[in-house]
């Protein structure tokens, strides 16, 4: 089948592969219709790793999908054939420990898309177990279904924070993350989210949803998280920028007994002032990736509670998957999520 495939480094190819998938009695196979194009897929073709992960053979990119069935294994209950899907990336060991005990996005045995070895979803078909297939909502589009895996992230750091109703969130970065973190913070209860950048066009976007933006590089954060907060700070802290000028003061705009979510993955270890969260007797949590939230994610689409289709700002047929790749390395600051459709 076709594929998008990464042979090395800054070296893409848009080419037949052999991938033998054999239908299992609890898969299900689909045909891709739209893909995200993610942080994680942009970096793996620049840089050919990231941490520990290292493309060492041809590999295909992709794992934020959907699509239809065309085929149903004889066991698959909850899917039929035609119906618009889609997929978690993850797919843990069904009884690991890590599984058993509902953490399985931690499970060591893992196999993600697009995560060295395995193959990511920038394909024609692909087959999946059934129970991390989840069918679309009427409503809900292929490329809002495209969506949900970024927003499976935002939603997952939302339900770690244990948010309050009325509280006051502020979020760091204003990428898909950071913007997708915002709407399941205001969806899940805050009264405001407040949101930062250095990018102006981001935060005109941010505050078209709603949210409190702050340029960084020309307004005061704790000015503004005081000010809208009668200057008791924010009640919960997301940090979805990695970037290490923001986590080294990242509690500053706390609140005394606030919380803080790091969602962002810095690309080297950087150093925390641990006595500042001390003082402010400030709870810390990580998230990594999401586990059991994509039926949230699609209630909320459905339900019109979260709204993601103005996220999809650049589309790219397949044909044109590696010119999407190049651009994906240098996009405009209007850009936020660009999508591929098979
Ligand atoms: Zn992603």
């Amino acid at each position: 089948m076709k594929a998008l495939v990464l042979e090395k480094t800054k070296h893409l190819n848009l080419r037949d592969i052999d991938i033998k998938e054999s239908l299992g009695s609890d898969d299900v196979r689909i045909k891709i219709h739209t893909v995200g194009i993610c942080g994680s897929d942009v970096h793996y073709y620049q840089y050919g790793r990231i941490g520990s992960f290292i493309v060492k053979e041809p590999m295909v990119l992709g794992h934020e999908a959907s699509g239809t069935v065309i085929e149903v294994g004889k066991d698959v209950k909850h899917l039929q054939l035609g119906d618009r899907v889609c997929m978690e990336p993850g797919i843990p060991e069904p009884d690991s420990k890590a599984t058993r005990l509902g953490i399985y996005n931690l499970d060591p045995a893992v196999r993600f898309w697009a995560t060295p070895p395995v193959h990511g979803c920038l394909r024609e078909t692909v087959v999946h177990p059934a129970t991390f297939t989840f069918k679309l909502p009427e409503n809900v589009s292929y490329g809002e279904g495209a969506l949900v895996e970024p927003l499976a992230v935002g939603l997952h750091a939302v339900k770690k924070a244990h948010i309050r109703p009325g509280d006051v969130a502020l979020v760091t970065g204003c990428g898909t993350i950071g913007l997708v973190t915002a709407m399941a913070a205001l969806a899940g209860g805050c009264s405001k989210v407040i949101i930062t950048d250095i990018i102006q066009q981001k935060l005109d976007m941010a505050s078209s949803f709603g949210m409190i933006p702050v340029n960084v590089t020309s307004q005061s954060l704790n000015d503004v998280v005081m000010g809208n907060t009668d200057g008791w700070g924010a009640d919960i802290i997301f940090e979805a920028s990695g970037n290490e000028d923001a986590i080294s003061r990242i509690f500053e705009p706390l609140c005394p007994g606030g919380r803080v979510i790091f969602i962002g993955m810095p690309v080297s270890p950087v150093p925390i002032d641990i006595v500042s969260a001390q003082a402010k007797e400030a709870r810390i949590e990580t998230i990594f990736r999401y586990a059991h939230v994509y039926p949230r994610a699609l209630s909320l689409m459905e339900s019109g509670k979260i709204n993601v289709k103005p996220l999809i700002t650049d589309r790219y047929r397949f044909e044109d998957s590696v010119k999407a790749f190049e651009y994906a390395a240098n996009p405009k600051p209007t850009t936020v999520k660009i999508v591929i459709e098979l």
